[in-house]
């Protein structure tokens, strides 16, 4: 075998990509989980965002938009579920995991899957004015960071899509004060 010194270099830090994966039958099955989630939150007046986090098969953490109830600006769907999922299997780092949700995630919660190292993210609808999974950015894609997520994007895009437009509809005809631009 000829080694040419000219061609060799140091790798740079191996992150491998996994490998990708077919959004299937299962991951619709979860994403309607996390639509029973949303409908839940728009039931008590929150933005509908819901979400599942899932590991081998089984959902271990749950979490809708609380930013009402909790007078909390990072209470996301996203975070509450990676936060219960973290308790659950009693480790920060969530390899292995699969995050579903409604709604594309924001840059807060795209940052927080790549530092929860989650394998994969599947989501609904896109968010042209907030995500940060393809519309803004690529966060979980970009190649600079030490982490990146398998995404599979527009699942069940039309329910999940279609659950905001009627609650911001709802909204603004009950209210017009309220801006419809103040998304989740
Ligand atoms: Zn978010």
């Amino acid at each position: 075998m000829t080694i040419r010194a000219t061609t060799m270099s140091i790798p740079a830090t191996p992150t491998p990509t996994p490998p990708p994966s077919p959004a299937g039958e299962a991951d619709e099955r979860f994403l309607r989980e996390a639509l029973a989630l949303a409908e839940e939150a728009a039931a008590c007046g929150e933005v509908p965002v819901g979400c599942v986090v899932v590991h081998d098969g089984v959902v271990v953490g749950r979490g809708r938009n609380r930013r009402e109830a909790d007078h909390d600006p990072l209470a996301h769907a996203e975070l509450l579920a990676l936060r219960q999922a973290a308790k659950t299997l009693g480790r920060w780092r969530l390899s292995g995991a699969t995050l579903y949700v409604t709604l594309e995630p924001c840059f807060m919660c795209a940052g927080a899957l790549v530092n929860a190292r989650v394998d994969r993210v599947v989501f609904g609808a896109f968010d042209p004015k907030a995500g940060a999974v393809g519309s803004l950015a690529d966060v979980c894609r970009d190649s600079r960071l030490n982490h990146r997520l398998v995404v599979h994007s527009g699942v069940l895009a039309d329910p999940c899509g279609d659950m905001l437009r009627r609650f911001f509809r709802a909204r603004r005809d009950k209210a017009k004060t309220v801006a419809p631009e103040d998304g989740p």
